[in-house]
């Protein structure tokens, strides 16, 4: 990238609602399903129907509002956004225009704050799908509940973008406001970017990102943009204001379509929607009931238990995750034994079966019957692990495997002193390379008596002893 330039970069995010059902209709608002089942005269816009505003989707936006520090407006009003395209059978989207739910809030970033400009509610359209056949529609989509959020242009790299997507979407996680699976199409990024020569005010000519479906598309759509600009601005060319259409397979930008105002959208106030007034008491009611946001909860982790800032952002990942571990530590008092545990063995086994810890056989209660008797000393670091592996294999309780087993650490120095004798006597040159000073082969011998007592002694007790022996 040129570096005569500075990158501006503004994201206008669509977040699909966690609702039941859609907007203005009582359709289910679910992902999938066989096509054009879940419609109705509403939402498939036939002429005379009239549309009734969805409550939970509603509150669902006031409650992702308020964790994004914007203003709740008390009065928003719906307008039609008028476009024609054949899965937008009604010929206009019904969204928030001049009046949105909520304006002038912020996402932290790594102690940099992106301002947002507004949230506001809007109705999805359906899906075309394409073959180099034929088009087919289907509409089960239209009127699934959307918010968009819009930032300033204030990000200033494709990196940022990618983080604030991710900061964004973790916390609409957090409030359940939203799944935001990407591939569902339940978060949806388009990115307006343009370059300026570094120290002049005014904005260069913008253009718009469009079918970015995964944050590294977002990321190479970026580069390629700022590239593509910063090219045609050496050359002194002119940037035309336009749509460009992301090509994930060739990972090229091509013309979607050109120069958008806001005026060719002909919008004009919803006339089958009363003002959306929004009573104070309520909003209230959703702001108390906020859950902790990851970066309330990080301060907690770092200061109460002292974790470091790479294990408590693994933690954090997801709400369920965080969860996972505050009811671990509830039953095990050591929340760096547990931290530790969590982002090593359990996060491996979620990796290789590709689950989520929601699907995780090991209950809380169970990881911190394990780690307490590793604790108490009952058993080693690698027994502790082994017994790991068997509970989530055969979904035995720790307690169950050691007894049926026999892995409790032992006490008794009979076998301590049994099995030294056998491996001092079987390894009589590794003991003669001790003793004429070649005092490193020391852990081969604790290892075979390790190996010899199954775990059942701490490799220390066995050290202090061949010490002595020897
Ligand atoms: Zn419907």
């Amino acid at each position: 990238m040129n570096s005569k330039y500075e990158v501006i970069i503004g994201l206008e995010v669509h977040v699909q609602l966690k609702t039941r059902t859609k907007l203005f209709c009582a359709c289910p608002a679910e992902f999938g399903g066989q096509p054009n089942t879940n419609i109705c005269p509403i939402c498939s816009g036939l002429p005379g129907v009239l549309p009734t505003m969805n409550q939970h989707a509603v509150d669902l936006a006031i409650k992702a509002g308020l964790a994004l520090n914007c203003q709740i407006s008390e009065k928003s009003s719906f307008a039609r956004k008028h476009y024609f395209y054949p899965d937008l059978p009604k010929g206009y989207q019904i969204t928030q225009y001049k009046e949105p739910l909520a304006i002038n809030g912020f996402v932290e970033i790594d102690g940099l704050k992106i301002s947002i400009r507004r949230i506001h509610l809007e109705e999805d359209s359906g899906k075309s799908i394409h073959s180099p056949t034929e088009s087919l529609i289907d509409f089960n989509r239209c009127g699934v509940p959307l918010i968009e959020i819009v930032t300033e242009p204030e990000i200033r790299s494709p990196d940022q973008a990618v983080k604030y997507l991710q900061t964004l979407r973790q916390i609409m996680r957090y409030l359940d406001v939203s799944d935001c699976e990407m591939e569902k199409a339940h978060f949806r990024c388009e990115p307006n970017i343009s370059l300026r020569p570094i120290g002049q005010k005014q904005f260069g000519v913008r253009t718009e990102l469009k079918n970015l479906n995964s944050l590294n598309s977002v990321h190479q759509a970026l580069e390629f943009e700022i590239n593509r600009q910063s090219k045609i601005l050496d050359t002194g060319g002119v940037i035309v204001q336009e749509t460009l259409f992301w090509d994930e397979q060739n990972r090229v930008a091509g013309t979607m379509r050109g120069k958008e105002e806001s005026e060719d959208y002909r919008y004009f106030p919803e006339p089958d929607l009363p003002v959306l007034v929004l009573n104070r008491e309520n909003i209230d009611n959703i702001k108390n009931t906020l859950p902790l946001l990851p970066w309330q909860r990080k301060k907690i982790l770092k200061e109460k238990y002292n974790l470091s800032e790479n294990i408590v952002n693994i933690i954090l990942e997801t709400k369920e995750f965080a969860d996972y571990f505050v009811e671990t530590i509830k039953l095990c008092d050591d929340a760096k034994l547990v931290a530790n545990w969590l982002v090593t063995e359990v996060k491996a086994v979620l990796n290789d079966k590709s689950i989520s810890i929601n699907e995780f056989n090991i209950i809380p209660k169970e990881l911190a019957n394990l780690l307490n008797l590793l604790r108490a000393q009952k058993i080693t670091g690698t027994v502790a692990k082994e017994i790991f592996t068997d509970m989530v294999l055969t979904n035995k309780t720790a307690t169950e495997i050691v007894n049926e087993k026999g892995l409790f650490l032992s006490n008794d120095d009979s076998l301590l002193i049994k099995s030294i004798d056998e491996v001092l006597t079987e390894n009589a040159d590794i003991v003669a390379k001790y003793k004429s000073g070649k005092t490193s082969v020391i852990s081969f011998l604790i290892g075979a008596v390790l190996q010899k007592t199954h775990g059942k002694l701490t490799p220390q007790k066995i050290k202090d002893k061949i010490l002595e022996k020897l």
